[in-house]
């Protein structure tokens, strides 16, 4: 048992301390809390740093969630190979709360790897509006009762819009939930590497017997399956596995699925089959409400005129908005910790989003016709001399970035083209710009000109 005097042989030295919070301050931001000033680390004892915190619910936030963190710190700051331990004393000052000991000095494999959840996406640290609604009442039901509502659950969205939060909310709900429930929690990248690295070890049969044999099976950013064939042939046993035993499945991605580009058409179909939902950009209240919501979780005080600002600034992304809360953070505690408008406009003055204006796809087509010299009629007809084709490309990459328009609604302002022609547009057009400096910065001039209404 750790001894209660901080100056008795082997107490951490209050320096490396500081060092250590700072450490995670810098790499684990998101873990931090308000309270962990408070913490004591009571002593360093045969390889092992106990500290302690004020009461249980602070030593089961510890163990959940901060267990690898603080012993990184810890081992980055000491040299040494160290492990964590957190206590609190019980209520009436006698005994021992006791945390786990902890030690992630070596990687995980993936057979042996646990829930990395992030702490703060859980469903009460979610704030909805109309952009998420849809989103946000699946994802409880599917929390609440795993593989009865909907299945497979696939949620959908531009980047930074919450789709990460609401999957991990499911697992935070479902690994709390009375039922024990053996959860899966990866990314479309994840479960390739995975699937590449059994094939090449001949481990398929353990690979299997991982995937197929979870209540629940929650994979992210499933777009990245699509890069390879055999890992959706795979895949798709998987996902008939698990539907046939009524296991739990859910999926997000950055499009629906028939606009994910390669998406064997079984797959498509097969991930329509229970409920799409798309999350849109949120509106000013919405933003606002996260902005409140994000602050209030890192003990920051913001007010109502700052978080104002910032959400009519910054309008797209979430994460950008989140952004914005650290870098005032980081402003104010160089100047003070004092965070006004002044401050709050020239954090987001750096930051390079901007109301979009209303954009319409018939100056999209004009803006672009007029810098490559071809008529608009000939952009919007049959046309597919090259001279042509690549305008009217152009045209519709710049209509799905700037404009809420789907694929379909893009295609009919093209001579009523369907959405594959659309998908097959921007692929192109992105494809060459990867390989094009050139051409990248010709695009980000035309999308600058059609922003500015020219
Ligand atoms: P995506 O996976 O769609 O790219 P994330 O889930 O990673 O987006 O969200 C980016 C950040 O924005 C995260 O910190 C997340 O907590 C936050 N966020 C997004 N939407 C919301 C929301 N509605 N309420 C609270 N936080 C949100
Ligand atoms: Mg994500």
């Amino acid at each position: 048992m750790p001894s209660p005097s901080r100056n008795g042989p082997g107490a951490f030295n209050r320096e490396a301390w500081g060092q250590v919070l700072a450490r995670l301050r810098a790499e684990h931001h998101e873990l931090l809390r308000g309270w962990f000033g408070q913490l004591v680390p009571e002593q360093l004892n045969g390889g092992t740093l106990h500290i302690r915190a004020a009461n249980p619910a602070q030593v089961e936030y510890l163990k959940r969630f901060c267990g690898s963190g603080f012993a990184q710190a810890v081992q980055a700051v000491t040299g040494r190979l160290i492990a964590v331990h957190f206590y609190c004393n019980n209520h009436n000052g006698q005994g021992l709360v006791e945390g786990s000991l902890v030690s992630h000095a070596f990687p995980l494999s993936f057979e042996t790897s646990s829930l990395r959840l992030n702490p703060e996406y859980t469903f009460e640290n979610f704030v909805t509006g109309p952009c998420n609604r849809l989103a946000h009442a699946a994802a409880i039901a599917v929390g609440d009762a795993p593989g009865q509502s909907y299945n497979p659950l696939f949620i959908h969205g531009d980047v930074g819009l919450g789709k990460t939060h609401l999957l991990q909310g499911i697992c935070h709900t479902v690994d709390h939930g009375h039922q024990p429930a053996n959860i899966l929690y990866l990314t479309g990248e994840d479960f390739t590497n995975h699937f590449l690295e059994a094939v090449e070890c001949g481990a398929l049969h353990s690979f299997r017997d991982r995937y197929r044999h979870v209540d629940v099976l929650v994979i992210d950013d499933i777009q990245f399956l699509a890069e390879r064939e055999r890992s959706q042939e795979e895949f798709f046993h998987t996902f008939n596995a698990l539907y046939q035993e009524q296991k739990q499945i859910v999926l997000a991605s950055d499009a629906p699925p028939n606009e994910i580009p390669t998406l064997e058409e079984r797959l498509v179909s097969r991930f329509n089959w229970g409920l799409v939902a798309r999350i849109d950009k949120p509106c000013l209240e919405t933003r606002m409400a996260i902005l409140r919501k994000k602050a209030r979780l890192r003990c920051i005080d913001l007010p109502e005129s700052v978080v104002h600002l910032v959400a009519s600034r910054i309008v797209s992304n979430t994460r950008e908005l989140e952004g914005a809360i650290t870098k005032l953070d980081l402003l104010s505690q160089q100047i003070g910790g004092v965070i006004d408008d002044a401050l709050a406009a020239q954090a987001v003055n750096e930051s390079p989003q901007v109301p979009p204006p209303n954009i319409t796809i018939a100056h999209i087509i004009d803006v672009v016709a007029r810098h490559y010299r071809v008529k608009v009629s000939d952009i919007q007809g049959k046309r597919r001399t090259k001279s042509i084709t690549l305008p009217r490309q152009v045209c519709m990459y710049l209509a799905r970035k700037l404009t809420t328009l789907s694929l379909g609604e893009i295609g009919g302002y093209f001579g009523g083209r369907d959405h594959t022609t659309v998908l097959h547009a921007r692929q192109k057009v992105l494809a060459a710009a990867q390989n094009d400096k050139a051409f990248q910065e010709e695009l980000e001039a035309l999308a600058e000109q059609i922003k500015r209404g020219v």
